[in-house]
């Protein structure tokens, strides 16, 4: 996902304890500071797959983070900079009140198929 008007502290902060992160500065256009940004797992050993993602059948875990795990990210990052902006696959987040407002909506995003649905908030197996 493309996330801007943003520093790479902000990013790592909004990143901690949630997942890794992988930031990498793209060239500036159009006067805004950007990153292309990579949200990871953290795999913490006492529960290896806090906030990672399961393929659309529920059979194995993927390495990708999890509906739950992008929205513990973009909380903490809006609240540290509300101004920020994020293109994802999902949405559009044009600052908090753009987060706030379309991040309920992606919950329903079709990762699966006909065959096998599966909404992008149930690709996981989180209790929070
Ligand atoms: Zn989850």
């Amino acid at each position: 996902m493309l996330i801007y008007k943003v520093t790479e502290e902000q990013l790592r902060k909004a990143a901690e304890g949630v997942c890794v992160i992988e930031a990498e500065r793209m060239g500036v256009t159009n006067r805004a500071t950007g990153f292309r940004v990579k949200c990871l797992p953290l795999k913490p050993a006492d529960d290896p797959h806090f906030f990672q993602r399961r393929n659309r059948t529920g059979d194995r875990w993927v390495h990708a983070l999890c509906w739950h795990g992008f929205e513990a990210f973009f909380k903490a990052l809006f609240d540290i900079n509300p101004e920020a902006k994020a293109i994802t696959m999902m949405a559009t987040y044009d600052g908090r009140d753009g987060f706030l407002e379309n991040y309920p909506k992606t919950a329903d995003f079709e990762l699966g198929s006909r065959m096998f649905p599966c909404p992008a908030a149930d690709a996981c197996l989180c209790e929070r």
